[in-house]
């Protein structure tokens, strides 16, 4: 199998040389050129296998030209008890009849990003190795928050590469910014940006496609690459926990073996639930994938009209990791359901960015809404969901998973659809205690309360435990203070591989 442009240009490349590019040289993604087919036999056969050997099994359908063997190392080191506190490493957590969470953040920053970018910084130095490729790497990654730090704790000291981090600095939480700001690692930079979210990844999408500065990187031995979810690296991934939540239903007997099952998606660029769109179209049952948005509910309105239209308020959310206006990996669903044509892409991309907004017309529409459903919850909605799913319940969601939880019931009574459904819990509860502490507690417990006094508060009143990996962030030292204009990333990034003196 190979990999090729949602926009038509250059050539097919590798799975390794998808993987070590990133982007394609004409702005497009790379999406697989055949569509897996996975048997219901084979998926049946990992039913009472962990999830390493199901990785093992799934990720060489989409990863040709890696040996059985190498991914087996790859996920081994990915998924260690080192780096996950679970043992399952993605468990299933039954909420009541029908309705299971799938908690994706037991890796080492505590959000579901650990999924996939414990695993890509081992897939990407022999993604280099295969391709001959002679150049250091450089990974460049704009972060809504959680990406940067598993992106960061991936890549850090990995022989080959290098990483720079940009977050905007208004976007991000306490405990995400200093999760950042303190990395250590001998390969690594942060820097914040003045603006949001979309201005960090359109500021790094430049840099990317800027013909001098990658002419001039060559020239001191550095390639850029990206460890954004635009990187097939990071899809692939996350296609292997679809699976894995299905087979741990049936294991625990709460759906029967072919059942189709639902999953709902917290989501912001669109990579995590893409990935359910690939784990559907490789064969398993997904009846309908909800695409769950907070108040920055561009996906929702597109799913319901075929507009998609950024030209709308910026709102910062209490569920930030989906403050995003422009949902990259939407463009791969484009090409998907558009019969893989790279015009269309190519119009609908044009319009994104000359006039904000496209549409998709009536027959793409239709395809869209016969496997998505989409819905949005307010911040408010999302703090009553917290609370109540932990009274009534016992569990404890953080604000982007309540806003999984919030549009699921929203689905229900808009559909009366009572097929077995996954939501996807994609952080722990900790790592935005602040307003998972006031939503529980109420403003007046949690006023003048630093975020690591919060820690210990909201550890006590809800019984569970602070992740170890938060615990003691607030005791080490700022090591990456800097803040830079958009127009300065680029200078920033040369500094870093020391080509300003
Ligand atoms: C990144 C992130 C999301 C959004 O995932 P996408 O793949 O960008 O749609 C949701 N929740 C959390 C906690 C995240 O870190």
């Amino acid at each position: 199998m190979n990999y090729i442009s949602t926009r038509g240009g250059g050539q097919a490349v590798s799975a390794a040389g998808a993987i070590k590019a990133g982007i394609a040289p004409d702005g497009g993604l790379y999406v697989p050129d055949t569509t897996v087919n996975i048997e219901p036999a084979v998926v049946e056969a990992m039913k009472n296998e962990n999830y390493c050997s199901r990785a093992a099994y799934i990720l060489p359908y989409y990863l040709t030209g890696y040996s059985g063997g190498e991914i087996a190392d790859c996920v081994r080191g990915a998924y260690s008890p080192q780096s996950f506190d679970h043992p399952e490493v993605a468990p299933l957590v039954r909420l009541a009849e029908g309705t299971y969470v799938l908690e994706l953040w037991h890796g080492p920053t505590s959000a579901f990003k650990d999924m996939a970018l414990q695993i890509l910084p081992r897939l990407l130095p022999l993604a280099v190795e295969k391709t001959g490729e002679k150049a250091e790497i450089v990974i460049l990654v704009a972060t809504s928050g959680d990406t940067g730090k598993a992106a960061l704790e991936g890549f850090k000291d990995v022989p080959g590469t290098k990483i720079m981090v940009f977050f905007p600095d208004q976007g991000v939480s306490e405990v995400q910014r200093l999760q950042m700001i303190t990395q250590e690692g001998g390969n690594v930079a942060v820097s914040a940006v003045k603006g949001n979210f979309d201005d960090a990844q359109s500021g790094v999408k430049v840099i990317f496609t800027d013909e001098l500065l990658n002419k001039r990187i060559k020239e001191k031995g550095f390639k850029f690459s990206s460890a954004n979810s635009i990187n097939w690296g990071r899809l692939a991934p996350q296609i292997i926990y679809y699976f894995s939540a299905y087979l741990d239903l049936q294991r625990q007997g709460w759906a029967s073996g072919g059942e189709p099952v639902n999953f709902v998606v917290p989501t912001g660029n669109f990579g995590n639930i893409l990935a359910g769109f690939y784990a559907r179209q490789a064969g398993l049952p997904i009846k309908r994938l909800i695409c769950a948005s907070n108040q920055n509910n561009v996906l929702t309105d597109f799913v319901k009209t075929g507009v998609y239209d950024r030209n709308r308020r910026f709102y910062r959310t209490l569920s930030p990791s989906m403050d995003i206006l422009i949902s990259s990996n939407l463009e791969r669903l484009l090409f998907e359901l558009s019969d893989k044509n790279p015009a269309l892409v190519r119009g609908w991309m044009g319009d994104l960015k000359e006039k904000g907004s496209y549409s998709v017309g009536s027959g793409l529409l239709e395809k869209i809404q016969s496997l998505f459903w989409s819905g949005c919850a307010s911040d408010r909605e999302t703090m009553d969901t917290i609370k109540k799913t932990f009274d009534q319940k016992g569990y404890l969601a953080d604000t982007h998973t309540a806003v999984g939880i919030n549009v699921y019931n929203k689905y229900r009574e808009a559909t009366g659809d009572g097929t077995p459904t996954v939501i996807l819990s994609t952080a722990s509860p900790y790592k935005f205690n602040g307003s998972v502490a006031r939503a529980l507690l109420g403003e007046e417990a949690v006023a003048g309360k630093s975020e690591f006094e919060l820690l210990e508060i909201l550890s006590r009143a809800s019984g569970t435990q602070i992740p170890r990996n938060l615990k003691d962030l607030d005791k080490k030292p700022v090591l990456h203070g800097k803040v830079v204009e958009r127009e300065a990333m680029a200078d920033a990034v040369e500094e870093f591989l020391g080509m300003r003196d």
